[in-house]
């Protein structure tokens, strides 16, 4: 919506114009007196989003200025509701004190000025954040390199309600898989760089510095030479770091808020997920936005905020390298052992506030007391619970000796908040009372003035009754009169006469009188309030000072959350019913009795879960899974997706013993992506989704993919997912469980010998069907369709004519069935570099002639005889299959 020019605006409007003119993109919350006015657009897009009234307040060029406000009081609130609906908005204060009423008072409106800009990915209140998740502000910078496909990517990511900043370096094609990972709340990137489904969190307007420029702005925020100083960052790295960086100081008015220093992630090192896998596997959140029903919600057992966090940041990114994904497991096993340290532990823990977001609101100078009681509070658990953790009766671990080292730091500090801090806290400073007796002697007598007249005035009352015979006189401190006496009207007739005694107020009820006494008193403690309150705000900044300045605080909340999240587990797997997986470095993969969390956890509590092996070691690394719908297959896909994700996260999978060969790139293809909305065909998408496995996929990755083919005519799903089928078994050479309802697919296992039909088995009871859930070896023989259309509730005179249907076109089949060209020849590997080391495959009697050749005790004529019978032999077996 345009605005109308700001030409003739009154003084109070042209500065409206004028502030607006600096955040165009943002709402502008404008401060007047207790509330924050809107006004033009701004007020009719707030006023439909908030469900308030829409007013209009003076005129603008003869029209009506359309205005809406929300207190001061409860903005937190319509800020949440406004940042969730994707609005910006831009905080303007009254930047010089009311004035009061007199001769000589400036004119115009009060100053105001622009405190702060409110954007998704830089809040810091806790009404405006979700206490379990990350809130990340996200920079890509391109990299060097005139076309796009070589382009590397620099990203940087800020949550400035922890602190945490880190950078890291992706390679062309893994900015998607990166910001799936980070699911930012917002995006600053240039004009030119595409986002894909990420470009709805993108920030309006991004500035992107020279290198070298960036290089030195970083440096100069945290006060080094040079950038090198916290490690190695590409050009593109410290770009986006500046880029955020920048961001984050313009949002909060040139204030920078308490930050790590930037922390460049090496490459590699994570097990590579792509959104599409992430979107199939519910990781965090559900594919509507729920956190219900996911990964995350099926294994936290976290009892803070920030474990929660971490717990979240450890799915998103599983390890791939055996030794941290060792040290977590050691962590949570040692406590799975050492039973006592973990009951008092998930005990101490329990309560503790989130010291990280609490510092993040102090060194932005929105500090509120509870954010201090939150640090003496922190500190004084950590310390108890290194005690705790102290009476293991093995040693602990190495990341439990790492948190140990960290919790007891910080002592002086909360020694001083205990002293400081008052037991009641009210909600904001300004309040007073926040800084306790006994610790300033300043304060306490300015305190002990102001409570004396206190107690002198309330003395007065009795006095004064007597004086003027008004026994139901009262003293009272009214907000605008100050102290006064009140004396009902009926009684106002006896002091009338009284010169000593001036009115201030008349009511029905009652008249308001000051006396000179009142005056002074009132005085006093108006003044020794004031001196009081200035003196508090700066012991308070002081405190603050001491807390910022104190390197164990932001060390101990990190450590704090760690633990929470090996309690997490250790709780989880204590119960035997979660293992502790065997991570090697080789192409294993051996769960047995797996389950799906999830879907466990759904179930209702009659049914009980089936467990199911899954195997996919080198010499069978490709599970061909066929059976009905409804049967369990996706289930089973996903469930082992998820057990590689947990098990490299360092957490316990839902199984009786697993042992899995890092994993470098998980790919999962499951259940319907629709993406209709953005005017794909499902098939399209279906192949874009085939074509990255394709691409992507090495001898390290796990595929499981669902339905290859479904979205196209019969044939050609059947020959689109029998060649990606064999290009997975022969050249990707990956570990894979492929799930399809082309039954026909299961034949290839005699070509392809490291394929394993599978199957779900399925029961029929009186014409019943019945799902057991259970994966055994072997193909489907029937697809029960007609079955599932029954138990589905489709009428029964429709589903016995699809059964007859069915039983004539099966008979039509028979007769004209010709069995599949199983031996065609495949083209030669697209990729030769990862092509098997056994070449294209070798028929089964020239194996045989080879198993059974002795090359050392062969003649060099018998030799030559082999080479022509070898030869012969390969011919007929490929003559026999262009005929068979
Ligand atoms: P498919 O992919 O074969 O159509 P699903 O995996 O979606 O089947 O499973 C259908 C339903 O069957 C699930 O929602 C769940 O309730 C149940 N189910 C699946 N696997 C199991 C299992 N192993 N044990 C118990 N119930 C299961």
């Amino acid at each position: 919506m345009t605005l109308p020019s700001p030409d003739g605006a009154t003084p109070a409007m042209a500065q409206w114009f004028s502030l607006k003119a600096e955040h165009p993109e943002a709402l502008l919350f404008f401060r007047m007196g207790d509330f924050y006015e809107m006004f033009f657009s701004d007020a009719e897009a707030a006023a439909g989003a908030l469900d308030i009234a829409l007013t209009t307040r003076g005129t603008h060029g003869d029209m009506p200025i359309p205005m809406c406000g929300v207190p001061v009081a409860a903005a937190s609130a319509y800020l949440a509701r406004l940042i969730r609906r994707g609005f910006r908005v831009a905080v303007a204060e009254q930047t010089e004190p009311p004035r009061k009423p007199g001769k000589g008072v400036a004119k115009g409106p009060l100053a105001r000025a622009v405190v702060r800009l409110v954007t998704p990915g830089t809040l810091t209140e806790d009404e405006l954040l979700e206490a379990g998740r990350q809130n990340l502000l996200v920079a890509v910078a391109a990299g060097a390199g005139r076309a796009p496909s070589t382009r590397g990517w620099g990203v940087a990511w800020i949550d400035i309600s922890t602190g945490a900043f880190e950078t890291a370096s992706v390679p062309p094609d893994g900015l998607m898989d990166l910001l799936g990972r980070l699911d930012p709340a917002e995006i600053l990137a240039a004009a030119g760089v595409e986002l894909g489904d990420f470009d709805a969190r993108r920030a309006p307007q991004a500035t992107v510095p020279a290198a070298a420029t960036a290089r030195r702005r970083v440096a100069e925020t945290f006060q080094v030479a040079n950038l090198d100083a916290f490690g190695t960052f590409s050009d593109e790295e410290a770009v986006a770091a500046a880029m955020a960086l920048d961001y984050v100081r313009r949002s909060q008015a040139g204030q920078m808020p308490r930050l790590a220093h930037p922390h460049a992630h090496e490459n590699g090192g994570i097990l590579g997920l792509d959104p599409a896998t992430r979107a199939s596997l519910d990781l965090l959140r559900t594919r509507d936005g729920s956190t219900e029903h996911t990964l995350l919600a099926s294994v936290g057992r976290t009892v803070t905020a920030p474990g929660s966090r971490l717990l979240a940041e450890w799915i998103a990114a599983p390890l791939t390298r055996c030794a941290p994904i060792a040290a977590r497991q050691d962590g949570w096993s040692w406590l799975i052992d050492e039973g006592g340290v973990r009951a008092a532990l998930r005990q101490g823990l329990r309560g503790t506030p989130d010291i990280a977001r609490a510092l993040a609101r102090l060194s932005l100078g929105r500090g509120l007391p509870r954010d201090a009681a939150a640090v003496r509070d922190g500190l004084s658990i950590a310390r108890r619970i290194a005690a705790a953790l102290a009476d293991g009766r093995a040693a602990p671990p190495a990341p439990i000796a790492d948190a140990m080292r960290h919790l007891g730091g910080g002592t002086a500090l909360e020694e001083r908040l205990k002293h400081a801090l008052a037991d009641s806290l009210p909600a904001r400073v300004e309040d007073g009372g926040v800084i306790a007796a006994g610790f300033d002697p300043e304060l306490d007598a300015e305190r002990g003035l102001r409570d004396d007249s206190r107690r002198i005035i309330a003395g007065l009352q009795n006095d004064y009754a007597q004086q003027f015979g008004v026994a139901s006189l009262k003293v009272r401190h009214h907000a605008q009169l100050g102290y006064v006496i009140e004396i009902p009207t009926a009684a106002a007739a006896r002091v009338r006469d009284r010169t000593d005694l001036i009115l201030r107020q008349g009511t029905a009820s009652a008249a308001r009188f000051a006396t000179d006494e009142l005056i002074t008193l009132d005085r006093r403690i108006a003044e020794a309030g004031e001196r009081a309150g200035t003196r508090e705000r700066a012991i308070f900044a002081t405190l603050v000072r001491d807390i910022l300045a104190e390197p164990a605080v932001p060390a101990i909340a990190q450590a704090l959350a760690v633990l929470d999240v090996l309690q997490s587990c250790a709780d989880l797997a204590a119960g035997g019913l979660w293992c502790r997986p065997d991570i090697t470095d080789d192409a294993a993969f051996a769960l047995t009795a797996c389950r799906h969390p999830v879907v466990e956890a759904a179930l209702p509590r009659s049914e009980r879960f089936t467990p199911n092996d899954c195997v996919l070691d080198p010499a069978q690394r490709v599970m061909l899974l066929t059976g009905p719908n409804m049967a369990g297959k996706s289930t089973f896909l996903r469930q082992n997706a998820l057990a590689v994700i947990l098990a490299q996260a360092g957490l316990p999978v839902p199984a009786k013993a697993a042992r899995i060969g890092i994993v470098d790139r998980l790919f999962s293809r499951v259940g319907a992506s629709d993406d209709l909305a953005r005017g794909r065909s499902t098939f399209m998408v279906e192949m874009t989704e085939t074509a990255a496995i394709l691409n992507l996929a090495g001898p390290r990755s796990l595929v499981v993919v669902d339905e290859i083919g479904r979205g196209t005519a019969t044939l050609d799903g059947l020959a689109i997912a029998w060649a990606v089928l064999e290009a997975m078994h022969s050249t990707l050479r990956c570990r894979s469980i492929f799930a399809t309802h082309f039954h026909e697919l299961a034949e290839l296992a005699e070509s392809l010998p490291r394929l394993s039909p599978h199957t779900m088995s399925v029961r029929e009871w009186k014409g019943q069907v019945v799902f057991q859930h259970e994966v055994v070896p072997g193909a489907a023989r029937r697809s029960w369709g007609v079955h599932v259309a029954r138990l589905a509730g489709v009428p029964e005179p429709v589903v016995r004519r699809a059964a007859r249907l069915l039983t004539g076109l099966e008979k039509e089949r028979a007769v004209g069935a010709r069995p599949l060209p199983l031996f065609a020849p495949a083209d030669p590997p697209a990729r030769p570099e990862a092509a098997d080391t056994a070449g294209p495959e070798i028929p089964e009697a020239v194996r045989q002639m080879l198993d059974q050749l002795d090359p050392d005790a062969l003649t060099p004529r018998g030799a030559l005889d082999m080479v022509y019978a070898l030869k012969k032999l390969m011919l007929e077996e490929s003559r026999h299959l262009d005929h068979g």
